[in-house]
């Protein structure tokens, strides 16, 4: 038997008016997921235990089974494991705009991979010993820091767009005012390489998690093929065989072909593959509903089409399940629960794979810890 894990990232979504009140899915055509959801047997999962923000990071490893109430120390920590840097706290950051008190702009004008390196190698000149900068693709970067963790608060940028950052520095231990400076800081060197950023973002830090590892927890060889660092972290983390594909954007302007095909590759020398796609989550952020319902459909046929013409159905068990929703009304992740199907058990009388049918299928609500353990 071989598994497949895959998760089209913020799919699920509300019923929309514009839509004739149904859900993107629910409008979609998409032959190739209502295949996996008539001939498998459905279900609701809750991805985002209680207490926890509904990021992917959180909704990745609940759907692996790995407890975030255990194991997690923050979304820093994950990409700087994807990124093989090591240390004893780790902080994500980012080049950030802010005028006026208020975050304008969390990405920094989505400055250039050159331009935010030379931002990082200067900040690296004017900071205490036991601190470094490490820049990562475009605006985001990573701080580590060689001191012991203490508790801090901090806020994602992106969740105070348009808000004064007053409010939401980091606070809670004495690394906090050493975070503040740093920031400070930056807004000396910042606008001296870009007119589109100012100052640095501290947030999401943490110690380097040692995540259970997939082999000791199933028992599989396990292979990871996803667009995205965090995702890849969380690979690299549980030992897992992460695949990177060339030419891919984490939009819906994808390489969708390579993506699939290494997929169908994997499968050939791992017992189980986790495909983790990002577009559609992204179409979701920007509010638009019908280029959502487009991208599902896409997905519809590149993806999953593309990887059931090509492998044995009768030898697979293959889990359909977006990590969280991310309704296009709202703009941003949510807690609710989502869809998802199980290719390879009894099958149940769901026709459709949605939001809604799926909650009439045979197993009901699951908590998301317990989703692996349904499969394998
Ligand atoms: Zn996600």
């Amino acid at each position: 038997m071989k598994y497949l894990l895959l998760i089209p990232d913020g799919m699920a979504d509300l019923r929309i008016e514009e839509l004739g009140n149904k859900t993107p899915l629910e409008v979609a055509d998409k032959p190739n997921m209502d295949f996996l959801a008539k001939e498998g047997c459905c279900g609701i999962a809750r991805t985002i235990p209680e207490g926890f923000e509904p990021g992917s990071d959180i909704a990745n490893l609940t759907i692996l089974g790995i407890d975030v109430r255990k194991y997690y120390t923050g979304r820093g920590p994950i990409e700087a494991l994807y990124r093989g840097i090591k240390g004893k706290v780790i902080f994500r950051c980012n080049i950030v705009k802010v005028e006026g008190g208020l975050m304008i702009d969390y990405s920094g004008g989505k400055v250039g991979d050159d331009v935010a390196r030379e931002i990082f190698k200067a900040l690296n000149e004017n900071i205490p010993e036991f601190m470094r900068f490490y820049s990562g693709r475009s605006y985001r970067g990573l701080l580590v820091i060689e001191r012991e963790y203490c508790e801090v608060e901090t806020t994602p940028p992106h969740d105070i767009t348009g808000k004064p950052i007053i409010n939401y520095l980091p606070r809670g231990c004495e690394l906090s005012d050493v975070l503040i400076e740093i920031m400070e800081r930056s807004k000396d060197v910042v606008p001296r390489f870009t007119e589109k950023a100012n100052m640095i973002w501290i947030w999401g830090g943490g110690r380097i998690p040692s995540f259970p590892k997939f082999k000791d927890l199933y028992g599989l060889r396990a292979a990871m093929i996803s667009e995205v660092d965090l995702i890849m972290g969380i690979g690299r983390g549980m030992g897992m065989d992460v695949i990177e594909v060339d030419g891919v954007t984490g939009y819906i302007d994808t390489n969708y072909k390579g993506l699939a095909r290494a997929t169908v590759k994997a499968l050939n020398d791992h017992d189980f593959v986790m495909l983790h796609i990002e577009g559609i989550d992204e179409v979701s952020h920007e509010g638009d509903f019908e280029r959502k319902v487009e991208a599902i459909e896409v997905y519809d046929e590149k993806i999953v089409g593309y990887i059931i013409d090509r492998i044995d159905l009768e030898d697979f068990r293959i889990m359909l399940i977006p990590d969280h929703q991310t309704p296009v009304k709202i703009r941003t992740h949510t807690r609710d629960p989502v869809p998802f199907t199980v290719f390879g058990l009894k099958r149940d009388d769901v026709r459709s794979f949605d939001e809604f049918s799926c909650r009439k299928g045979r197993l009901g609500f699951v908590e998301g810890l317990r989703l692996m353990r349904l499969m394998i």
